[in-house]
């Protein structure tokens, strides 16, 4: 399953079924022949990095696989480095519009043990409503967005300043050729020609599901990150906007051997630790996701740069997943407006080391913990540990929470 899907429940693990989106798709056919930055995806890496390049004047077209509002699996929680991006760029009203709740706590339960620790800033907001409004923000801003369409990367012109692109709509092609191309297309990537994305995923990495929905909550703390810790998996809670819940598991990919179904591990979950929610889990419908730590081995080629999860990605814990897509579109679209005119392989080397840079040690606060919670001995210790020693937790959100874009990061001036 290398895209994020629907999984019917109650059924074995062959049966994930990828959804099929009846709505038009956008017509390809009206789309420019050329653009200054095509991006490929519309989750959050690809919408601000467009906003950013719309404001300074440039030329944006977004392919979209599918049609907002669209669900995504996402534990909905913006850490303090997201909100900082969103600030950076004056989007933090939107947020303020949506009725996002802040988030003050995260609550971790493992075993017997709860620990609490204090989050620095946070806001809860389901990827359904964000999307959507940068979606719509994005167009305020100018940027034209194909909705329903596949998108490709196809050959480099030959004179090497344009990259061609090739957009799928329902029923034509659309070939489009733009002078930067960002990837912004999640954890799946894109091909390139007809070689696949270069990703290597991390042997027993994880799959993640997710849910969002309605119901009747009696012990689901407000302003709280609920983290339920199990040895095939963890799941997060949280409430969103307008008491919306969002579920979101990160689970041993061969769970649905062990378990009848997602539903059923998470009431099971539920239970152990006497959260109480009112729904029938068991029938509902959840997405999964593509195998999720993932390497990406080169995070640019000629007139590419990738970001967001398609960059590389790693296990999602207290909401830095959004943060360094965000961060990454927002420095993707600095590198491409200052350097768009005298463009040369010179700064896509440097996207690279950049990215490396700017992501090496929230990846490390994350990796840490993700190699905790893999084993059920060390997560308990982990937990006993933070218990008695609060200050390690807070190191570890510390870490998550750091400044995405850190200050010696230095992008050479183009050669006028
Ligand atoms: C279980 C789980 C919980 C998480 N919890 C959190 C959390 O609480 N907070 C947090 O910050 N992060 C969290 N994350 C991580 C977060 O969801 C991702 O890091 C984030 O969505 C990455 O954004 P993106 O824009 O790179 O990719 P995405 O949001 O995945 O967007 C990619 C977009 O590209 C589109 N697309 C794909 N291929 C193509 C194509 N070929 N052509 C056109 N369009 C295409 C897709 O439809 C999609 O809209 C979680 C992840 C999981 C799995």
């Amino acid at each position: 399953m290398e895209q994020e899907s629907i999984i019917h429940v109650n059924t074995d693990p062959t049966a994930i079924m990828p959804t099929v989106n009846a709505r038009c798709a956008h017509d390809v056919a009206s789309l420019p022949s050329r653009t200054d930055v095509a991006i490929i995806g519309g989750g959050v890496a690809g919408l601000i990095s467009a906003i950013a390049l719309a404001r300074q004047g440039l030329q944006v077209v977004v392919a979209e696989k599918k049609s907002y509002p669209r669900d995504k699996v996402c534990g909905a929680c913006l850490n303090a480095n997201a909100l900082d991006t969103l600030a950076k760029l004056n989007l933090l009203h939107l947020l303020d519009e949506l009725q996002a709740p802040t988030l003050t706590q995260v609550q971790i339960q493992c075993g017997s043990r709860t620990v609490r620790l204090p989050l620095p800033h946070g806001r809860a907001i389901t990827r359904r409503e964000f999307d959507l409004a940068l979606a719509n923000e994005a167009r305020r801003c100018g940027v034209t967005i194909a909705e329903n369409t596949t998108a490709s990367l196809e050959e480099l012109r030959p004179d090497q300043n344009l990259r061609c692109v090739k957009i799928q709509g329902s029923q034509q092609v659309h070939h489009m050729e733009a002078a930067i191309v960002l990837v912004a297309a999640g954890l799946s990537g894109v091909r390139e020609g007809s070689q696949p994305w270069p990703a290597q995923v991390t042997p027993r990495s994880k799959i993640g599901i997710g849910l969002s929905l309605t119901c009747q909550t009696h012990n689901i703390a407000p302003n709280t990150i609920h983290l339920c810790v199990r040895e095939n998996g963890y799941l997060g809670l949280v409430q969103a906007e307008q008491g919306v819940l969002n579920l979101a598991a990160a689970v041993d990919s061969d769970l649905l051997k062990q378990s009848k179904s997602f539903g059923i591990w998470v009431h099971e979950t539920l239970a152990k630790y006497q959260l109480h929610i009112d729904y029938p889990f068991e029938e509902a419908e959840w997405r999964g996701t593509p195998t999720l730590t993932r390497k990406v081995l080169r995070p640019y080629g000629q007139r590419w740069l990738a970001i967001g999860d398609s960059a590389g990605y790693v296990e999602p814990f207290t909401g830095e997943g959004m943060a360094w897509a965000m961060a990454g579109g927002n420095l993707a679209a600095h590198v491409v407006s200052s350097h768009l005119k005298h463009w040369s392989t010179k700064h896509e080397e440097e996207w690279g080391t950049i990215y490396r840079k700017m992501i090496r040690h929230r990846q490390l606060s994350c990796r840490t913990l993700s190699w905790l919670l893999q084993n059920s001995f060390r997560s308990r210790l982990a937990i006993e540990a933070a218990a008695w020693f609060p200050g390690i937790g807070s190191w570890l959100i510390h870490g998550i929470n750091q400044q995405a874009q850190p200050a010696t990061i230095d992008v050479a001036p183009s050669k006028a």
